[in-house]
């Protein structure tokens, strides 16, 4: 069984579009929240995912601030910007999908999966061994599955020692755990470590692999679009860098 895990797509329609057509035929789609924010396509990027047949998605802190549910303050200025554009494009049925994903935890062939982390499901990154740490007192499973910080990861847990170490996955090169461990597939439509190819995840729950991916895509053709739509220069000019 291949399921796609996901994240923070971020109204990128292009980096979604070469994710999906990378990681070829799945089983199950598994995304772990902000789907809109910061890009230019966030109706295209609502709609994709939709369609998807067998699909967990949880709710992320753009999507909750795009749909009103929190004052767009407790964002910075260029997202806040960025914000109040996809409050005003996101047509009504999409704005209704978003309000329709769960805003706390879900569990799933034996994985937790969060937007941010188990303990604060939609706000708190996990970014260092210290807050992996804290963290892992807060789910069950063996693994639990993140997104939020846009950066491909993984924390590994050495129950003997109480040592939790954290690694760059290898690209391509499963990994096998029977160990607790926190993984988090990067940021489909805005990575922020330094490599600007969409990140994904493919995992098996079978055989309990985890695959980190990456695939170019045209980074700038969704810049046009963005200055098109005078959408922040910052989280324009970004996307080329990874940053
Ligand atoms: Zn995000």
């Amino acid at each position: 069984m291949r399921i796609l895990v996901l994240s923070d797509i971020h109204a990128n329609y292009t980096a979604l579009m070469a994710v999906l057509e990378d990681a070829g035929d799945v089983d199950e789609t598994w995304c772990l929240g902000d789907v809109v924010g910061y890009g230019p396509d966030p109706n295209a990027c609502v709609e994709e995912l939709r369609e998807r047949p067998m699909l967990t998605c949880l709710l992320g802190n753009h999507d909750v601030a795009a749909i009103g549910k929190i004052p767009l303050e407790m964002f910075n200025g260029d997202a806040r910007l960025s914000l109040i554009w996809h409050e005003k494009v996101l047509a009504p049925s999409n704005a209704d999908f978003l309000r329709s994903l769960p805003d706390n935890t879900k569990v799933r062939n034996d994985v937790t999966l969060a937007h941010g982390s188990p303990r604060d499901p939609i706000w708190e990154y996990i970014i260092n061994t210290l807050s992996a740490r804290l963290n892992f007192d807060y789910f069950d499973t063996n693994w639990c599955f993140v997104g939020h910080s846009h950066i491909q990861c993984m924390f590994m847990l050495n129950e003997g020692l109480d040592r939790i170490t954290l690694d760059s996955p290898k690209v391509g090169e499963p990994i096998k755990s029977n160990g607790r461990a926190i993984l988090n597939p990067g940021s489909v439509g805005q990575p922020r470590d330094r490599d600007p190819r969409a990140a994904y995840a493919i995992f098996d729950p079978g055989a309990k692999t985890w695959e980190a991916r990456r695939v170019e895509y045209d980074v700038k053709e969704v810049q046009d679009r963005m200055r098109e739509a005078k959408l922040p220069e910052r989280h324009t000019e970004r996307l080329a860098e990874g940053w």
